[in-house]
C-alpha cells in the first residue's frame, strides 16, 4: 500500500507520482495499490480565498467521483499535514508516502517539515515532477544559470525532448473504498489537528473522512459571488479538446481580442491540476501535426507554437518563483532608490471596483468580479493602469488578484505584475506606458467586451466610449450619466510614472 498525497494535481490521469504509488508506471510488483488523500493545511488555508477555496472543493468533487467509478475513493483529512499523513501512513500499513512537487517556497518548507515526520516514523517518501514539462532546475543558460528572459529560455524550452503522459491507474491498482474508509475511521478523532482549529477555523475534531468533502463554511470561507466555472479532469479535457479542434488554428491573430473568446480557458484547470501539463502538450502536438498539412492555411503552425509559448511561459515563471521565492513579496529588479508609489487608497478602490473612467479598465475588473477570470490583454491594461497610471504599488493588484482569480498561480501571477510594473525578470521597460484609451480602441475596436461587463455602456456608441477621456462634462451625462468619468488625466500621470522611475533609478527626472 501506498499513500498518494493529492495537492495541485487533482487527477488520477497523466499524473506522474500517483502513476508511480500505484505501480503503473514502473510495473514494479512491490508498488501500490494507492491511496489517493487530500488534506486541508490550515497554513495553506491561510492564504486561500472564497473564490479559490470553491474552485477547490469542485475539483476536490470531481476527483472523489472519478475515484468512485473506480471503486476507490478520496480520502479527505484535515489538520497539519506534518501530522495528518504519518497517522494515516500508519493505519494504512502503507510503506511509502508519495507526492508531486509544488516549486514555491511555501510549499518547499511545508514539505520539508512533512519529510522529517515521515523519517522520524520510519515510513519513506518520494515527490516526482510533475506540474510542468521540464522541472525549474532543468533548463539553465549555458554559464549554469537560471534564465530570466523569456525568448532564450523558450528555445531551449522548446527544443527538449518532452516526456509523455503518464498511465493513469488501472482500479485494481487503487485502494478499495472499504480499505480506505477503515483507514479513516482508525485516524478520524485523534487530536493530530489541534493546531488547526486556533489558526485556520479548521474544526479539531474530525481528521479524515472518506469522500466527505467540507462546505466552505466549514473551512471558514463563504461561497464567493463569481462563477468559478466548471472543475474536473472530464471539463478539462473537453475544453482543451474543444478549443484545439478550431481556435488553436487562429490563436496568434486572435488571442489579444477579448470579445473573441479566442483562448484557452485552460488556466484554472491547470491551476488546479486537474489535466496534466504532458497530456496537454502532446494534444498540442497533435494539433501542429494537423496544421503542417495541407488542410490548415500556412500560417497555422505558427499559431499552434504560439499557444505552447503560453505553455513554456508558465514554465518560465515557475522557475523564476523556485530560484527567486523571494519574489512573493519583493521586487525580483532593484531600483536603487525604491520605488516611491503614490498608492492612494481612493484610486486604488474605484480600480478594485472597476469605477476608473477608462472603460477597458473597468470592463476588465468587473470580469474579473464576476466570472473569477480575466482575459490576458486585459490583465496587462489593468495592471499597466494601477501601475502606471495610479503610480500604486503593483503588490495591492497581487492582492486583488490572489483574492479573486480562479486561475491565481503564485508564479504566473507574481510573474504578470512584476512584468506590468517593469520590476520583473522579463519585464516591458519603465518607459512602456500602455494608453488603456488606444489599447481598448484596439483590442475592443466595437466595445463588444466592454458593453458586456459594463452595463452603464451598452447604448453608447462605440468611438463615444473610446473617447469618454476627451469628452465634456454634459456630453458624459447625456451618453451614460451612471459611468464616471476618469478618475485621472493619463497624459499628466505618464509623465509623473516616468518621473517616479528615473528617481527610482538615481535618475534627474528633469532630464
Ligand atoms: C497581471 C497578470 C496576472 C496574471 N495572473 C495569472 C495567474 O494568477 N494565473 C495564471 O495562470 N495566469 C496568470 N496570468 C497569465 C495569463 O493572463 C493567464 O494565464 C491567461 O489569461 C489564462 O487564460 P487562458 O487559459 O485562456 O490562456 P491561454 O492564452 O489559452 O494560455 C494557455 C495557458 O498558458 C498559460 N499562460 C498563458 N499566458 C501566460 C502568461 N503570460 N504567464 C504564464 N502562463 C501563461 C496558462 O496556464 C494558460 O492557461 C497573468 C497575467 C497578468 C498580466
Amino acid at each position: 500500500m501506498e499513500l498518494f498525497w493529492h495537492r495541485r494535481d487533482l487527477r488520477a490521469a497523466d499524473n506522474v507520482g500517483l502513476a508511480a504509488a500505484a505501480g503503473t508506471e514502473t510495473d514494479e510488483a512491490d508498488r501500490g495499490p494507492a491511496a489517493p488523500v487530500f488534506v486541508f493545511d490550515p497554513a495553506v488555508l491561510d492564504h486561500a480565498s472564497d473564490v479559490r477555496v470553491r474552485r477547490l472543493l469542485d475539483g476536490l468533487a470531481a476527483l472523489r467521483d472519478d475515484y468512485r467509478e473506480r471503486g476507490s475513493d478520496l480520502l479527505v483529512a484535515r489538520g497539519d499535514p506534518e501530522a495528518v499523513l504519518p497517522r494515516l501512513a500508519e493505519a494504512l500499513d502503507a510503506e511509502r508516502v508519495v507526492w508531486n512537487r509544488d516549486y514555491s517556497g511555501l510549499a518547499r518548507e511545508r514539505d520539508a517539515g512533512v519529510r522529517r515526520a515521515l523519517d522520524a516514523v520510519d515510513v519513506a517518501r518520494e515527490a516526482h515532477h510533475d506540474a510542468v514539462l521540464h522541472d525549474p532546475d532543468a533548463i539553465r543558460t549555458n554559464a549554469g544559470d537560471p534564465y530570466s528572459v523569456y525568448s532564450y529560455y523558450w528555445k531551449k524550452w522548446t527544443d527538449r525532448a518532452k516526456a509523455d503522459p503518464a498511465p493513469a491507474p488501472s482500479d485494481e491498482a487503487l485502494a478499495d473504498a472499504d480499505r480506505l474508509a477503515d483507514a479513516a475511521d482508525a485516524v478520524d478523532g485523534t487530536d493530530a489537528s489541534d493546531a488547526t482549529a486556533a489558526d485556520g477555523g479548521v474544526d479539531a475534531s474530525p481528521v479524515a473522512a472518506v469522500g466527505d468533502l467540507p462546505t466552505p463554511a466549514d473551512l471558514g470561507f463563504a461561497e464567493p459571488d463569481a462563477d468559478v466555472g466548471p472543475a474536473g479532469t472530464a471539463a478539462a479535457r473537453e475544453r482543451l479538446a474543444d478549443f484545439l479542434d478550431e481556435a488553436v488554428f487562429a490563436y496568434e491573430a486572435e488571442r489579444d481580442f477579448p470579445a473573441e473568446g479566442a483562448t484557452s480557458r485552460l488556466s484554472a484547470f491547470l491551476k488546479y491540476g486537474e489535466i496534466g501539463v504532458r497530456e496537454a502538450y502532446a494534444a498540442t502536438e497533435e494539433a501542429m501535426a494537423e496544421a503542417e498539412s495541407d488542410a490548415r492555411p500556412d500560417d497555422a503552425p505558427e499559431q499552434v507554437e504560439e499557444f505552447q509559448q503560453q505553455l513554456a511561459w508558465r514554465e518560465f515563471y515557475t522557475q523564476v518563483l523556485f530560484h527567486n521565492p523571494e519574489v512573493v513579496t519583493a521586487n525580483y529588479k532593484e531600483y536603487e532608490e525604491g520605488i516611491d508609489w503614490r498608492d492612494d487608497p481612493e484610486e486604488i478602490a474605484a480600480w478594485k471596483r472597476g469605477e476608473t473612467g477608462y472603460p477597458i479598465v473597468d470592463a476588465g475588473m468587473r470580469q474579473l468580479r464576476e466570472e473569477a477570470f480575466m482575459h490576458n490583454r486585459v490583465r496587462m491594461i489593468v495592471a499597466s493602469f494601477l501601475t502606471k497610471d495610479l503610480l500604486a504599488d503593483w503588490r495591492h493588484g497581487y492582492d486583488h488578484f490572489r483574492e479573486h482569480l480562479a486561475d491565481h498561480d503564485t508564479a504566473n501571477d507574481n510573474g504578470g505584475w512584476q512584468w506590468a510594473a517593469s520590476t520583473g525578470t522579463d519585464a516591458q521597460p519603465y518607459f512602456r506606458i500602455f494608453n488603456p484609451m488606444t489599447q481598448g480602441e484596439r483590442y475592443d475596436a466595437d466595445a463588444e467586451y466592454i458593453k458586456e461587463y459594463v452595463p452603464e455602456l451598452r447604448g453608447v456608441e462605440a468611438d463615444l466610449i473610446h473617447e469618454w477621456h476627451e469628452l465634456s462634462p454634459t456630453q458624459r451625462a447625456n451618453a451614460a450619466p451612471a459611468y464616471p468619468a476618469p478618475i485621472v488625466d493619463h497624459s499628466e500621470r505618464r509623465e509623473e510614472a516616468l518621473a517616479m522611475y528615473k528617481r527610482a533609478r538615481g535618475e534627474d527626472p528633469d532630464e
